[in-house]
């Protein structure tokens, strides 16, 4: 079994008297910066001006200052501005100011991983990935528990990187959790496969595909979207509490020999060798070089399929059956992924 890192395996003085710069004040960077300053962190936040970032870490009580005289100042960068961003924010704002021995952190490997960074040799790399949405980290840990995380080291320049990444961790409410070890290429490439083949791409397309059958078939379009997406959320919050197990134990009989039976003729062979040239793609680069050159072209492609997803008949039905479902019209619009 994999071991689990608690508070108790954590050396602070690693990061002792640190200053900590979060460098992007979004979904992750917000809850880091805020959960590390209560954890007794001089956290200092880089941001470009006139941003939202900017105006949001100002009210939050934090020095806000651009991104080169945050990493001047630093101990550790903490780099939390989307992927896509990382190789410029890096070159031309991070490594010419970054003291020797100072660290890079990251929450997520893509960059690192895909030479989007190639990090200066005298610098620690590491990387701290909660598993789950910012306001999820911030929430969890005021109220003195913390979500799960991933911790891997890149490079070591100082031989204490893996306690700064630790120390880092515990900060962020991580190792009160609990926290796995990983590397940069295993966080990377099972996240980049878990949100194509299973969460995001994988779940929607299946949503959508057994909606289409039922519309096809002559079923009303409300109906079929209560069965197929609606409900999902009952099935999906079943797994999270208790896996299958919990899952089966509350479904009618029915429905559990319908799983048995039906199940593998939807997901089969077939499916799982999909699924491998997905993660094949993801581990020889290909899917990388195409974001970023999609990126690189100003991401035609990228707002095309969003559009058409956006556009979808069973998008319409949800949107009007959603306004009778008073429960979610106050939600916060939670960030994730
Ligand atoms: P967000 O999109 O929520 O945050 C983006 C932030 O970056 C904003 O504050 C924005 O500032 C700033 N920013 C964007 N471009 C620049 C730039 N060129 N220079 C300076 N600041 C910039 O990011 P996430 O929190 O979603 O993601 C951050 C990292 O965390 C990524 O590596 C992601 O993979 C990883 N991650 C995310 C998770 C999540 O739940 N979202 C979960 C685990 C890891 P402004 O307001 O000025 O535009
Ligand atoms: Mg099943
Ligand atoms: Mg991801």
């Amino acid at each position: 079994m994999e071991r689990i890192f608690t508070n108790s395996d954590v050396d602070h003085s690693a990061l002792r008297g640190a200053i900590i710069a979060v460098v992007g004040y979004g979904s992750q960077g917000r809850a880091h910066a805020r959960n590390l300053r209560d954890s007794g962190y001089d956290v200092v936040v880089g941001a470009r001006a006139g941003g939202k970032a900017e105006r949001q870490a100002k009210a939050d009580g934090f020095s806000v200052v651009p991104v080169a005289e945050a990493a001047q100042q630093a101990d550790l960068v903490a780099l939390l501005t989307p992927d896509m961003t990382h190789r410029e924010v890096y070159a031309s704002e991070i490594e010419p100011n970054l003291r020797k021995g100072a660290a890079l952190l990251v929450a997520h490997g893509f960059s690192v991983i895909y030479e989007q960074i190639v990090p200066r040799g005298d610098i620690d790399v590491v990387l701290v990935a909660p598993k789950g949405p910012g306001d999820l980290v911030r929430r969890e840990y005021e109220i003195g528990r913390g979500v799960p995380s991933l911790f891997a080291v890149h490079q070591d320049a100082t031989g204490t990187a893996r306690a700064k990444a630790l120390a880092y961790c515990a900060g962020n409410g991580g190792t009160t959790a609990g926290a796995i070890e990983t590397s940069f290429r295993e966080e990377t490439e099972t996240d980049l496969f878990g949100e194509q083949a299973v969460l995001c791409g994988g779940a929607t397309e299946l949503v959508a595909s057994g909606f289409k059958t039922l519309v096809d078939a002559g079923y009303k379009p409300e109906v079929a979207y209560f069965e197929c997406l609606h409900e999902l959320k009952l099935i999906v919050d079943l797994m999270y509490e208790g896996g299958f197990a919990k899952m089966l134990h509350f479904v009618s009989e029915t429905a559990k020999y319908g799983d048995f039976v039906s199940g593998p003729r939807v997901i089969n062979d077939e499916t799982r060798a999909r699924m491998k040239e997905v993660l094949t793609d993801i581990q020889n680069g290909n899917f990388a070089r195409q974001w970023v050159a999609e990126n690189e072209a100003g991401k035609p492609e990228y707002e095309r399929m969003w559009k058409e997803d956006l556009e979808q008949p069973i998008e319409k039905v949800g949107a009007r059956l959603r306004t009778h479902m008073a429960w979610l019209q106050s939600q916060p619009q939670s960030e994730a992924a």
